[in-house]
């Protein structure tokens, strides 16, 4: 469990789990709406090296951004009623790694090996909590607990 105070700090946080993210990791986010999960992704992507802008892709489904690793940004809510309008395999399973906003709405047998993080309100601030599926995502939340 991790404590933002602020915008800043959930930035922070991101770009320490950036570093450490290798190819064919998965984070699935998981909040309500305006929880910081666009927020958190920012922040992932400075970690990534990528130094485009980051743009929630609520409307786009996917963004591609190229940093030490690409990196592809997915707000699957507006497929939520018809998962197959997106082929997945097209975004894991490469050379990059996927951060999937609204993960929680995909068939979630489609992904072997995940980290869901949950951001909850916490006051003005904000909880995350790591929840790992599968043996690579057990690891990089260690690596995340231990700093
Ligand atoms: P989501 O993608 O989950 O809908 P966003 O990251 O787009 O959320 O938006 C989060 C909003 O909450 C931003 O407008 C941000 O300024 C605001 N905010 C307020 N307090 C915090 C905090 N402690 N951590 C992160 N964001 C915060
Ligand atoms: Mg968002």
């Amino acid at each position: 469990m991790l404590y933002s105070q602020n915008e800043e700090e959930l930035l922070k946080i991101g770009e320490k789990i950036g570093s450490k993210l290798q190819k064919q990791d998965i984070l699935v986010l998981t909040g309500d709406l305006g929880a910081g999960k666009t927020t958190l992704t920012k922040g992932i992507a400075k970690g990534l090296e990528i130094h485009q802008m980051i743009k929630s892709p609520t409307y786009t489904i996917v963004r591609e951004y190229e940093g030490r690793l690409p990196l592809y940004h997915l707000d699957v809510y507006r497929i939520g009623d018809d998962p197959d309008s997106i082929d997945l395999d097209d975004f894991i399973y490469g050379e990059g790694v996927a951060v999937i906003e609204w993960g929680e709405l995909l068939d979630q047998t489609l992904l072997d090996d995940y980290l869901e993080i949950v951001i909850t309100r916490f006051g003005d601030g904000r909880k995350l909590s790591f929840e790992p599926h599968g043996s690579r995502s057990q690891v990089l939340k260690e690596a995340l607990d231990n700093g």
